[in-house]
């Protein structure tokens, strides 16, 4: 065997086929363990998704409590107690007018049921002519058809192309770091913005637009990029006006990530369709939701009273469980002050750290939900050759370092920035945020 390359030396079809990554056999908060030894920090939560970081013991004893009395059961038989308790505790007071939850999988799979959701709502509100999403640039929502389609990611869509549905178009980025122009304040951004998305309901016909759907914060794509202040706002004015839904991808943004359980309530509204999913399950299991309003299930019980998706793993009873006690650690243990906290940490260090550096162009983000932008020329934000793949080298001499955090190569209409997402976990200490920076300083000046 050993006359293959590393990847092939494994029966696991890894995401490179020429690299095999060490084994990871451990894990306690913020630190995961591998083969031999080494202890690494966990900078970014995989991709934001260990919100409790590693082992956390209340999680843990839910899910093997869960698994002790039942693993699962078919959704179109029974529902369990766990997944009755999670809803209600994700939508029991009703945020936003979000009244009941479906609970999947993961990101992916919540993606796709809020599309087809919105979809439905015309078909049973008697307007089936709304079949159009309209969606932005540089967004990600999901490596499955439905969801890739709706994404704005040029190098991921690519060789699907073909694949992908032409219900969706694309309008800008609200990314002012990149966007916005020298003569714009960012009311007159967010206004040019605002215009874009109305002209294109214009071009579609806005009887013929289901939905709207945004991070609203980016996410892995561009890393980390909030929306100027109003857009929001703008955007649901807008979508209100045209009688179309506004669907929120939280997925990587929600469940306390950015200070907030949502991200949306920094932006002063509310989603008709919400998916969440990292930070739900905190990677203790593999579990995603989308958050749903009232009118929306009202629409569906007055009209066919089922909504025609279903998956064999919905409402999973031990992804529910360890979903459940994750949000209750962070209720109980109130971990959104812990974000805010930690996350004005993060944003401090790294001012200090990379506020003068001549290669990093913007750093942004909130709450335990970072990146910095590195650039080669600083002035012109000139990005650097994509051939050099910076974020990759980054990675590696972090990892060499004993830090794993999230670089990426956003592709922006032909521009690459390379970023690097940080998103510790909500228990991280300030000591951990600390050596953060210090080890990222450290890579970024070893990979440039
Ligand atoms: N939506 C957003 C905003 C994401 O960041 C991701 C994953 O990174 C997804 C959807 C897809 O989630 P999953 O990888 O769990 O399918």
């Amino acid at each position: 065997m050993n006359h293959l390359p590393p990847a092939r030396r494994s029966r696991v079809l890894h995401r490179s086929s020429r690299t095999l990554p060490p084994r990871a056999i451990g894990g306690h908060g913020a630190w995961l363990v591998e083969e031999g030894g080494r202890e690494v920090l966990d900078a970014s939560g995989g991709a934001a998704v260990s919100c409790l970081g590693h082992q956390h013991p209340r999680v843990v004893a839910a899910v093997q409590r869960q698994a002790g009395q039942l693993c699962y059961a078919h959704t179109s038989f029974f529902t369990t107690e766990a997944a009755e308790a999670l809803a209600e505790e994700l939508v029991g007071h009703e945020p936003g007018g979000l009244a009941q939850a479906y609970v999947v999988s993961g990101g992916s799979e919540a993606v796709e049921a809020a599309l087809k959701l919105a979809r439905q709502y015309f078909v049973e509100t008697g307007e089936p002519q709304r079949s159009r999403i309209i969606a932005r640039r540089q967004s990600y929502h999901g490596n499955t058809l439905g969801a890739l389609a709706a994404g704005g990611n040029a190098w991921r869509r690519a060789p699907y192309a073909p694949l992908l549905s032409d219900a969706f178009s694309h309008v800008s980025p609200a990314f002012a770091y990149r966007e916005q122009r020298p003569e714009e304040d960012e009311a007159a951004f967010t206004a040019r913005l605002a215009a874009e998305l109305e002209a294109e309901f214009q071009r579609l016909g806005p009887r013929t637009v289901a939905a709207f759907i945004a991070e609203p914060v980016v996410g892995a794509t561009a890393g980390c990029v909030p929306a100027p202040a109003g857009y929001f706002r703008a955007v649901r004015e807008i979508c209100d006006r045209h009688g179309a839904l506004l669907i929120l991808d939280e997925v990587m943004s929600g469940m306390g990530r950015t200070g907030t359980l949502h991200a949306w309530e920094q932006e002063g509204i509310a989603p008709d369709l919400q998916a969440i999913a990292k930070g739900l399950g905190g990677g203790y299991q593999p579990i995603g939701a989308v958050l749903v309003s009232g009118r929306i299930v009202d629409a569906v019980e007055r009209g066919s009273g089922a909504f025609q998706h279903g998956h064999t793993y919905l409402a999973h009873a031990v992804a529910c469980a360890a979903a459940l006690e994750v949000q209750r650690v962070i209720r109980e243990e109130r971990l959104l002050d812990t974000v805010v906290a930690m996350g004005e940490r993060l944003e401090r260090r790294l001012v200090e750290r990379f506020g003068n550096h001549h290669h990093v162009g913007d750093i942004r983000g909130r709450g335990l939900f970072r990146a910095i932008e590195l650039v080669a020329d600083r002035g012109g934000k000139t990005p650097f050759d994509p051939a050099h793949r910076l974020h990759a080298r980054i990675k590696a001499e972090a990892f060499a370092r004993g830090l794993a955090c999230y670089p990426g190569g956003g592709t922006i209409d032909g521009q690459r920035g390379d970023h690097v997402l940080l998103a510790p976990p909500y228990i991280v200490r300030p000591v951990e945020i600390d050596l953060i920076v210090d080890r990222l300083g450290e890579a970024v000046d070893a990979a440039i």
